[in-house]
This record gives structure tokens, sequence and C-alpha cells, in this order.
């Protein structure tokens, strides 16, 4: 979990959610993906002009979509490089929960377990008081 927050720290391109999915297999990283697009520093995000909720809509924004999203990347890097995933878990820092598409691209590739940050519908979630967003590696 440690990794995936570096990771996410260093490669991510997500301003305000940066979060990176970690692959591992015994007990050892094989993969890893950070999530967001540099779509936003030239575009707006069509999910902020109509006001989409949290979760929602992610599909009608080029910067948003699931494609950039850490999990889905991580799928698809697994595959180009021929990575095995059965039965290999899934370590995501800095979300609290996947979307549908993610969720239904790691059921496909058989992963095991989806591990997240303990309190993570806290800390990383926008709606709680007492999240660290803005501010997640301070
Ligand atoms: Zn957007
Ligand atoms: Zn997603």
């Amino acid at each position: 979990m440690i990794e995936a927050r570096n990771f996410a720290e260093t490669n991510s391109l997500d301003k305000i959610m940066p979060n990176a999915s970690v692959l591992v297999k015994d007990g050892k990283i094989i993969g890893a993906a950070a999530n967001g697009s540099d779509y936003h520093e030239k575009n707006i995000c069509q999910r902020v002009v109509l006001k989409s909720p949290t979760g929602q809509d992610y599909e009608l924004c080029e910067g948003c979509h699931p494609k950039n999203h850490s999990e889905g990347k991580l799928m698809r890097l697994a595959e180009t490089e021929g990575i095995d995933t059965n039965d290999t878990d899934v370590y995501l820092w800095g979300h609290w929960w996947c979307c549908e598409p993610c969720w239904n691209e790691m059921l496909k590739a058989n992963i095991g377990n989806v591990y997240l940050l303990e309190n993570s519908e806290i800390l990383f979630n926008k709606n709680h008081p007492d999240n660290i967003v803005g501010r997640q590696f301070a």
C-alpha cells in the first residue's frame, strides 16, 4: 500500500484525486499504474460543466474517462505485458471505491482481492468532513 501511495505521488496526473493501483503476486509487486491524463490541463472538465455527481458520467469527459483510472490502466498494462493476473491482488491507494468499468476489468482479469487503504471511505471521500483531499501527500 505504501508503494501504491508513492507511485501515485510520483506518477499520477490527477491533481485532485491522485491514485495508483499496484498488482501483487506472492508478496511481490508485478505491475503498477497511476490515474489521470493531461486532458484537464488544457480543457474544461465536462463533468464540472454538467455538475455531474461523484462517480457518474465519467464516460462523458475525455479526462475523467474510465480509461484513465489506475485500476483499468493496470489491467491493460498487465495484458500488454503478458502478466498473469490470475489470483493476484490489487492495492488501490487514493480512492475509496472502484467504478463499474474498472471493477468489470478486474473481474475479467480474475483478480483475487482488491485492497483499499484503511478508512479510505473517510480520507478520500470528497463529501466527508474529515477527508484529506487536496493534501493527500502532506
Ligand atoms: Zn473531467
Ligand atoms: Zn474506475
